[in-house]
């Protein structure tokens, strides 16, 4: 993608239009000169339009808010992403943006999230009202059984004490069915709880690896970092993403891709444990958090499994096909050393980069910053 700097574009397509271009007809004399955040603003824009026509994707606004958090550098994963297509001569369709940015997507979705807890509090409330009810109905008829004994002890009763008991009597055996009912919905207040708590487990696992999700790394990420800051103890996060992956869905096609994912998802959960825990964080990338050691101790253990994935020699077991060597890279970051976990997980991305850029199949330590 070329981009003609600002001074020298005419006024065309989207600039002229929203009055940033310099327009023959304007004249001169009409010219504003832009200040340089107008100037700013301006090749932002023009960045914008041309990664919208280059590429010929459509003027949505979903379409306009990726190209925004692209080109201002507002999400520099995105920005690399298509950097890499663009190199490997590869067209950004329409599809491959959806995927890109639903690869990119954050794990929390703080909706459904919402929706659960008040859902488990209200199956709570359900539970604790039936139960007192079921109680209340209890100790109801209970009583009521006395009575209609005693009134139907009374010697030679009136007409009128008779059809009191049989009222009497209807309202017991109306009382113990409100009881089994209100039963019954406790035993499906705790089946429910049963299933919410499941769907709720079930929402933190990669359905084709078995391991955490990226969402359910978030909420470990935060309690770990919590931990590890009262404990004083170190804490690193690393990336790790299979080199040239997409190689082997193009010649083994996506089933066999789907397989090797699983391998070296168990190649790294062999060294997760109560130190180290793993998450599939999307496609062909995983993240790890390990704690109690330093940097280059962590960096050391990830690389233990680096060179035995790479000293593998796997075989689609489908045709005996092999897929030659699978490697994966690596970039890892002290979190206590780069102030949070936001800025970390940024670090070891780019460490992740900087191992690709350097021939990949290897592991890259984030410098401490300055
Ligand atoms: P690099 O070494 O730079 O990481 O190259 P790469 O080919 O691994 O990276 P790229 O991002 O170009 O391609 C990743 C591919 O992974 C593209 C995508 O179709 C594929 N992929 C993502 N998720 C899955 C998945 O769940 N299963 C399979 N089989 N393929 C996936
Ligand atoms: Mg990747
Ligand atoms: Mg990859």
């Amino acid at each position: 993608m070329t981009r003609p700097s600002v001074q020298t574009t005419p006024a065309s397509g989207l600039l002229g239009w929203l009055g940033f271009g310099r327009g023959e007809e304007d004249g001169p004399e009409h010219q504003p000169r832009a200040c340089p955040g107008q100037q700013a603003r301006a090749l932002l824009l023009e960045r914008i339009s041309d990664f919208l026509l280059d590429n010929d994707l459509e003027v949505t606004a979903a379409n306009l808010a990726t190209a925004h958090a692209a080109c201002a550098g507002l999400n520099p994963r995105l920005e690399r992403r298509v950097r890499r297509r663009v190199e490997s001569g590869e067209a950004i369709t329409q599809a491959w943006l959806d995927r890109a940015i639903a690869a990119d997507e954050p794990a929390e979705d703080v909706s459904l999230d919402k929706l659960a807890q008040q859902l488990s509090s209200g199956i709570d409330k359900f539970s604790r009202s039936t139960q007192s009810a079921r109680t209340n109905a209890a100790n109801y008829g209970d009583a009521l059984a006395e009575h209609v004994d005693a009134l139907e002890a009374v010697p030679g009763q009136s007409d009128v004490v008779a059809s009191l008991a049989d009222y009497a009597r209807a309202m017991l055996e109306r009382s113990r069915k409100a009881e089994a009912e209100l039963r019954m919905a406790e035993e499906e207040a705790v089946v429910l709880r049963h299933n919410l708590d499941r769907a709720r487990r079930d929402a933190e696992i990669d359905f084709l690896t078995g391991l955490p999700n990226r969402r359910a790394f978030e909420d470990l990420l935060e309690r770990e970092y919590r931990e590890a800051r009262a404990a004083v103890e170190p804490l690193c996060v690393a990336f790790c993403d299979i080199d040239r992956f997409k190689q082997v869905n193009d010649r083994h096609g996506h089933d066999a891709g789907d397989r090797v994912i699983c391998v070296v998802a168990e190649m790294l959960a062999e060294i997760s444990g109560e130190k180290c825990h793993i998450a599939r964080h999307g496609g062909e990338e995983f993240v790890l958090l390990l704690r109690g050691m330093k940097l280059e101790e962590a960096c050391a253990l990830l690389d233990t499994t680096r060179r035995k994935m790479a000293a593998r020699k796997l075989l689609n077991r489908r045709n005996q096909q092999p897929f030659g060597q699978v490697t994966f890279s690596g970039g890892i970051a002290d979190i206590f050393a780069h102030g949070g976990t936001r800025p970390a997980l940024k670090a070891a991305d780019e460490a992740l980069y900087e191992a690709k850029e350097s021939g990949r199949n290897r592991i890259c330590m984030a410098p401490s910053p300055a």
